[in-house]
């Protein structure tokens, strides 16, 4: 029998379970499984917060609902705006902490009309990977987030746009290593995916992973989202000094895994992306920009450098504008699609890296 994910009231979540699991639990209870699509659309759509809110059920289906589960939406802590228009929710959840979201405005028009409107979510409060740059890495792993929560992030952060506004693009690049809480992002995705919930193309959601191997492999046969590898370094040696998962899976297997990916049917067309994060002295050199190309001949990619974001955590320095540039350009003379991610959020600790330190004051880019 199967076991439905239940809240800290002992009921269970209806927000973590995906249409098919719906569908179970309702049998489970005597109502019609026939009657969890408009139950699902209800719950992601309409927003409902009580079952009797569903005018397409009858009031005995109410009862069993409200006896048995419950509709969860995240606390929010506060809304933080950036000067640059980027927007951090935090949210507070009942396994005792602060996660965040963040919503940023994106143009690639000269007016600055913004034609996307990304939402980094978070998959974990905290994050097991411990990459030694990484200020979330610095809480450990503090709890998984239910799918629930993860996309609930999505919807409520949805509620707060004006009526002409949508969230046209999801990255799962909030706290957390969505890979290592795997079932819960699949369920989650399946619902940001689903045409009665809230309406995302799969081509529109980025997971992006430090590289857990099986569960990457698994997932690309699973969903066809985009994947982004956070790639970081261009040797075992460099890649193991700063990322400790690369003693569990090799760059090597990482990169093999990558090209049975981009061969996959579901896969067919996509390219890779690799997040760069160029660090001054330890990565950002023309002979690293050369080693990438060699071990990213064979993977249809394109390249994200991230210039470090300083904090005071850390010495590590972002390099000079030029040497990101000459990097690029590097790349981009050779063939490789690369571009050099804008630092958002910088003022509210949104930026990458910075998530879990929501109050410290960041030192702004130069
Ligand atoms: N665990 C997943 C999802 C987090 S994404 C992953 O690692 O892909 C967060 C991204 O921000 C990663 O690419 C990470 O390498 C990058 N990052 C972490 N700290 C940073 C910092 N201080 N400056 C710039 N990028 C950083």
């Amino acid at each position: 029998m199967t076991v439905f994910p239940t809240l800290p009231s002992g009921k269970v979540d209806i927000k973590s379970l995906d249409l098919s699991m719906l569908g179970e639990f309702l049998s489970s209870i005597d109502i019609p499984s026939e009657k969890a699509l408009r139950i699902y659309q209800a719950i992601w759509q309409k927003h409902i917060r009580n079952f009797s809110e569903i005018n397409t059920i009858s009031k005995q289906d109410h009862r069993k609902l409200e006896q048995t589960a419950d509709i969860y939406f995240l606390e929010r802590h506060g809304l933080f705006p950036s000067i640059d228009g980027t927007q951090k929710f935090l949210w507070k959840i009942p396994q005792g902490g602060v996660i965040e979201s963040v919503l940023i405005p994106e143009s690639d028009r000269p007016n600055g009309y913004a034609d996307r409107l990304t939402l980094c979510v978070s998959s974990q409060w905290g994050c097991a990977m411990r990459c030694s740059f990484c200020l979330t890495g610095d809480l450990g792993l503090k709890g998984h987030l239910w799918a629930s929560q993860i996309a609930g992030q999505i919807q409520q952060v949805s509620q707060t746009l004006q009526s002409n506004q949508r969230i046209t693009n999801v990255v799962m690049m909030g706290m957390g290593e969505p890979l290592h809480n795997y079932d819960q992002l699949v369920i989650a995705l399946r619902t940001m995916n689903h045409n009665c919930a809230l309406r995302l193309s799969n081509r529109k959601i980025t997971v992006s992973s430090v590289g857990l191997l099986p569960a990457l492999l698994r997932l690309t046969r699973e969903i066809p989202v985009n994947i982004a590898i956070s790639l970081n370094a261009t040797t075992e040696e460099q890649r193991r000094a700063v990322m400790p998962i690369t003693k569990k899976y090799s760059l090597r297997d990482l990169l093999d895994t990558c090209v049975t990916i981009t061969k996959l049917p579901n896969q067919r067309g996509r390219r890779i992306t690799f997040e760069y994060v160029m660090m001054k002295g330890f990565n950002d050199s023309l002979e690293d920009a050369k080693r990438l190309t060699e071990i990213l001949k064979d993977i249809p990619s394109k390249i994200n450098l991230i210039p470090y974001n300083e904090n005071p955590d850390r010495d590590i320095l972002r390099p000079a504008f030029e040497q990101v540039k000459a990097f690029q350009t590097y790349l981009v003379s050779r063939g490789w699609y690369c571009s050099i991610r804008t630092t958002r959020g910088i003022d509210i600790s949104a930026a990458c890296g910075q998530l879990g330190k929501a109050f410290q004051i960041i030192k702004q880019p130069t």
